[in-house]
């Protein structure tokens, strides 16, 4: 690693065929300080690179554990990512012959070198869940006296046994108390 970025290639580097190289980079290096998640570990990248003369086609995937906060009760939920990643890199004079915009899941690169890092960056934000729970029974927080009700309950719905409208029930239940 000579001082260039992470997930960085010269096309030198490749010899005609299917070479790998994994690469773990900070999550730092991702930039994904606009989404709401943090990421404890480093990032494992493993590619499998093809080169076809100038063209190289790339096969792989990011994984990642991060740690995000539930929607219903805020704790913070740890999950294990998997990002696929497939694009195809191709000599920028190839660009010329093509519309002006890049087709999907293709980039360019200079004759010397190329870098992935933002097209991995983009499917790791695909990947993050939008809408993360701890778990599919997580029963929130209290509305009322905002306790994480997962790990306990509260005195709000007793207290809701106060209500006239709870009144009845209540009457029923001690009724049936053989008291005297
Ligand atoms: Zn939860
Ligand atoms: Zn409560």
């Amino acid at each position: 690693m000579s001082g260039r970025g992470p997930l960085t290639y010269t096309l030198s580097e490749f010899s005609e065929g299917t070479s790998e190289r994994s690469e773990q980079l900070d999550a730092g290096a991702l930039n994904l300080g606009d989404v709401q998640v943090s990421i404890p570990h480093p990032v494992e990248v493993s590619l499998e690179i093809t080169r076809m003369r100038e063209e190289f086609r790339i096969r792989g995937q990011a994984t990642l554990r991060v740690s995000q906060n539930c929607v219903r009760c805020l704790e913070s939920v740890e999950s294990v990512l998997t990002a696929p990643i497939a694009m195809l890199v191709r000599g920028r004079h190839e660009r010329e012959n093509e519309s002006r915009d890049a087709p999907e899941g293709v980039l360019y690169h200079d004759g010397e070198s190329f870098s992935l890092l933002n097209e991995v960056r983009q499917s790791v934000i695909l990947e993050l869940p939008a809408d993360p729970f701890c778990g599919p029974d997580c029963k929130g927080l209290c509305p009322h006296c905002g306790v994480n009700l997962n790990n306990g309950s509260c005195d709000c719905a007793a207290s809701a046994l106060g209500d006239p409208r709870w009144g009845v029930l209540h009457n029923l239940r001690q009724g049936q108390m053989p008291d005297h």
